[in-house]
């Protein structure tokens, strides 16, 4: 069984956050070991409260996972403050598992999940080691500092602007898009740009991103190349969006 290292918070309506991507390894026959970064309180319609775990807790969970067994794969969600981002850094092999990493900013339930001096530090200190990075539309403009990507060509020009921050890949999710499909590009230095192309969902459902960085962890571990990953969690994805509880 391959082993994914999940650096995340958790979310008490189980929808999001570390609970589906513990639930998304095990669907995929991957195991799991969870770093928590912070508990929040929400609902599907609000963030009632977030308790951060201290840095040096965080540190010596990582530390404790890598003495566990041999780590597969890396995947990291939200990390709440900029001391997170830094002991996440300072624990990271300089080389090593692939690294998935899901810029979570905000709840859609309402609420910050990183902090702004995250943000700087996030794009500072864990972009370079990022395998790929996985925003949403609005994540995308928000560590860009511009406005929302409007249309297909808006999205190919955030993502290389994207690359050019330090990231070696960018999966720019087309979620919060409008239309008929759900495009999500995947953009690498040196691969023209892949559309992965599904359905849209008529119906939002929280934690599809949490999901889908998950599910691509689980195949890059399982040693799938990176655009193989990416089309294996689309349809991980686009199956749980299927489901309704
Ligand atoms: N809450 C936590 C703890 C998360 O980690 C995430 C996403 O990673 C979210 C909420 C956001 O999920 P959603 O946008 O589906 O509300």
């Amino acid at each position: 069984m391959t082993a994914v290292l999940v650096i995340a918070g958790c979310d008490s309506s189980g929808g999001a956050g570390l609970t589906r991507d513990v639930c998304t390894l095990t669907q995929l026959d991957a195991r799991a070991l969870p770093v928590v970064t912070a508990v929040t309180a929400q609902s599907d319609a609000r963030l009632h409260a977030v308790h951060v775990v201290p840095a040096e807790l965080v540190r010596a969970q990582m530390a404790a996972a890598f003495t566990t067994c041999g780590i597969d794969a890396i995947k990291i969600g939200m990390l709440a403050t900029a001391a997170t981002v830094r002991a996440v850094a300072a624990s990271l092999p300089a080389t090593g598992p692939p690294v998935v990493l899901d810029p979570v900013l905000t709840s859609s339930s309402g609420g910050e999940l990183l902090d702004r001096d995250g943000r700087a530090a996030l794009c500072a200190m864990l972009l370079p080691r990022a395998t790929l990075l996985t925003p949403n539309i609005p994540e995308a403009a928000a560590l860009l500092g511009t406005r929302s990507a409007r249309d297909e060509d808006e999205r190919l020009r955030q993502a290389a602007a994207l690359l050019a921050l330090g990231a070696r890949a960018v999966l720019l999710k087309g979620g919060h898009a409008d239309g008929p499909e759900a495009a999500d590009l995947l953009l690498t230095a040196d691969a023209a740009p892949h559309w992965l192309r599904a359905p849209r969902s008529p119906a939002p459902r929280r934690g599809t991103g949490c999901a889908l960085s998950a599910a691509i962890a689980a195949g890059l571990a399982a040693g799938l190349p990176l655009s193989a990953a990416c089309e294996q969690a689309k349809q991980h994805v686009t199956q749980l969006l299927q489901q309704r509880d």
